[in-house]
């Protein structure tokens, strides 16, 4: 395994290995892995040759007033998990390989970044799909792996890949939980021990919310009443409980196809998403 810090670096090495035949999955991360992104990167390592993980923290994602100072780094513990799992490369590039000196160019994904987190936290998907340009454009990936746990990021994604030719596929791997039913977040070290005990919450709400449309509610606000009303008490805030169509995440009233049931919630300074799909 080589840890490469150059964009120049990684993408000659690529090169090399392409041309012999090689093909390269891509697994772009913040780091501070855990068990959700070593499921992308097992899933990778049996699809195909050559694996390379990204570690990141990009601060053109995060507002002004959100986490970037502060947020979770171990890049020893980040290799040694990427070593076990025989990851090819680690891409770790710094902040001025990233974001030189005169940086000016941003990439949007309109329309499916306007709802959900979009709505609360604006400017985010801008550097979501920046960064994940330029990854793309580095390492040049036959499939990229990316969270369920990060829906709309996961959509985003798709839609970028597809409308500037990258000719990269995106899988979408599903959302690996803590055994109380918690998605896995390298957030989720933030949680005081009251907050983690309270989190599981947020899952089990989903998955009455899940029960409802499977036994035929199709009334979306309903189901959001409930879902609301599940876990009021234990959140110290709300952003969003939505339910929206899978493929545009616009809000839909009748559930009468594919959904998607999401949330953004508040644990003290802690902010955590959860989603799930449901087929009626
Ligand atoms: P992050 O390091 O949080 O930016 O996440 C990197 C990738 O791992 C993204 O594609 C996430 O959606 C994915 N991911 C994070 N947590 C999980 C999880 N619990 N299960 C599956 N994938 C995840």
């Amino acid at each position: 395994m080589k840890t490469i810090h150059s964009a120049r670096s990684m993408a000659r090495e690529l090169a090399r290995l392409r041309k012999k035949g090689a093909t390269v999955g891509f697994v772009p991360t913040m780091g501070f892995l855990h068990e959700g992104h070593l499921s992308l990167i097992r899933r990778a390592r049996k699809d195909t040759d050559i694996v390379v993980v990204s570690i990141f923290v990009n601060p053109v994602q995060f507002g002004p007033r959100e986490d970037y100072r502060r947020y979770p780094r171990d890049m020893r513990h980040d290799k040694r998990m990427c070593l076990r799992e025989k990851v090819d490369y680690i891409l770790y590039p710094g902040l001025k390989q990233m974001y030189p000196e005169g940086y000016s160019t941003y990439v949007e994904v309109q329309g499916l970044t306007s709802n959900l987190c979009g709505k609360f936290r604006p400017g985010h998907f801008r550097g979501v799909a920046t960064i994940v340009m330029k990854l793309l454009n580095i390492v040049r990936p036959d499939k990229v792996y990316v969270g369920q746990k990060d829906a709309q990021q996961a959509i985003v994604i798709k839609r970028l890949a597809a409308d500037l030719d990258t000719g990269a596929r995106v899988v979408i791997v599903p959302t690996v939980r803590e055994k109380d039913g918690l998605a896995m977040s390298s957030r989720n070290t933030y949680l005081s021990a009251a907050e983690r005990g309270l989190a599981p919450t947020i899952y089990r709400a989903l998955q009455e919310a899940r029960l409802l449309i499977k036994s035929g509610n199709k009334d979306a606000h309903r189901i959001i009443s409930k879902i609301r009303g599940q876990i009021i008490n234990t959140v110290d805030g709300i952003d969003y409980i939505s339910i929206v169509d899978t493929k545009d995440l616009v809000d839909i009233k009748r559930i009468e196809g594919e959904v998607l049931v999401a949330v953004a919630v508040w644990f003290g300074k802690t902010r955590l998403i959860d989603n799930i799909i449901v087929r009626p």
